[in-house]
């Protein structure tokens, strides 16, 4: 097979887009019979990467393929040679898996580097720009973001629905770029000024460099900047403990004024939990899990994902209240909120060190259990068991020696 049209790929296109526009340019029907060319010409090299790729074009790109996935990108490996793109590899437009968590069980895709949470790709529709289709006629890789809701390119909203029968829009189920099903062009959809809001929104996940005190507006890692979007709108959803499938990802707007505001918005809402701890209380201080009281706080701060980890000014923040939280509720009689229990995986997120290191803390006497353990039963990483005093004060004692990337305390056995 040979495409003759063999347009270059653009650096900010979709995957989807791309292979589109392969089908177009060379006058396929549709991509139905574009992909049938593809699995006959792949199935002549190599069968396994041909069964790899598949027919449906919203189910093409890499991360969507579990087990198979190396296979997939052997497949684009191959298709590249078609394009006779030598100079831009076809797999920096997809979208990839990755081994990267966030907290509870969330998982990142990465794009050209940059980790995203898989939860913030849009699925159902993709919105466009009037403009940005004038200019070229391709589709934006960030227009697959659900919160890149206005093109910071010119400024306007991003077009959902179409302006004459309402149809969301899916560039993806009508193989068009431009035309809407009903037959309306959507170049000349009428244009609405983007809020300033939703605009500075975009220029975040477009990694646009704002000059700003607020950490989510000037930090440049992209990576970062999606893990610090998660991170606040899980927090907000355990705040208000509302539980609605995918429903906390949407507004994401007050993320702009709450980092605006850092740290004092999260000293304020800590303060909240602390005055009322006592009200949550079912056994004394020195019997309830940190949990009980500060939810995943300690947890939920540990993959923002940064890679050293002094970097990451959420969990700093966290460390820092918590100290001053042991000072200003020194040891007595009574057990006090200084007392209250963590577990292992929190205590390896405040020393900054690995499980194995905790267990070996704990069987050195640096640390004590707050009962008795069961013969031969492993402490489980999950349990409430240390008390948060001792780990601060342990902190405090080790931590200012010396400053390396993962604290070690212990030589191991
Ligand atoms: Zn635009
Ligand atoms: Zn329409």
């Amino acid at each position: 097979m040979q495409l003759l049209i063999r347009p270059k790929p653009k650096v900010d296109e979709s995957l989807e887009s791309y292979i589109l526009r392969l089908s177009i340019d060379n006058c396929f029907e549709s991509y139905q019979y574009f992909s049938d060319a593809l699995w006959q010409w792949l199935m002549e090299f190599d069968h396994e990467a041909a069964g790899a790729l598949p027919r449906k074009l919203s189910l093409l790109n890499v991360y969507h393929a579990d087990r198979t996935s190396s296979l997939r990108v052997r497949a684009f490996q191959l298709v590249q040679k078609l394009t006779d793109n030598e100079e831009f590899h076809l797999l920096n437009l997809a979208i990839t898996n990755s081994n990267i968590k966030y907290a509870q069980g969330l998982t990142a895709v990465l794009h050209q580097g940059v980790a995203i949470p898989r939860c913030f790709l849009r699925i159902d529709a993709t919105p466009i720009c009037p403009e940005c289709l004038e200019e070229s006629l391709y589709v934006r890789h960030n227009w697959h973001i659900a919160h890149y809701t206005a093109c910071h390119h010119h400024k306007c909203e991003l077009l959902h629905k179409c302006p004459e029968c309402n149809e969301s829009l899916n560039y993806q189920r009508t193989e068009s770029f431009t035309v809407c099903i009903c037959g309306f062009d959507l170049r000349n959809a009428p244009i609405k000024p983007a809020s300033k809001t939703n605009l500075v929104l975009s220029r975040i996940i477009a990694g646009d460099l704002i000059e700003s005190a607020s950490p989510l507006l000037s930090i440049s890692d992209l990576s970062i900047r999606f893990g610090l979007i998660l991170w606040y709108l899980r927090h907000q959803k355990y705040k208000t403990s509302e539980f609605v499938e995918h429903g906390f990802l949407h507004n994401v707007v007050p993320a702009i004024s709450y980092f605006d505001n850092w740290p004092h918005g999260l000293h304020h809402e800590l303060d909240v939990l602390v005055n009322s701890a006592e009200l949550k209380l079912v056994q004394t201080f020195n019997k309830t899990g940190f949990s009980t009281i500060f939810g995943d706080l300690i947890l939920s701060c540990q993959n923002i994902p940064v890679r050293e980890i002094q970097h990451n000014f959420i969990l700093n923040t966290v460390t820092d209240y918590l100290v001053e939280l042991v000072r200003l509720n020194p040891k007595g009689k009574q057990a006090n909120i200084a007392d209250l229990l963590l577990s292992v995986m929190e205590v390896s997120i405040l020393l900054n060190t690995s499980h194995d290191q905790v267990y070996r803390l704990y069987q050195e006497g640096y640390l004590a259990l707050s009962f008795k353990p069961k013969l031969h039963n492993k402490l489980s990483r999950h349990q409430p068991a240390f008390y948060l005093r001792q780990v601060i004060e342990l902190r405090e004692a080790k931590m200012h020696s010396f400053n390396t990337i993962s604290q070690h305390y212990l030589p191991a056995w």
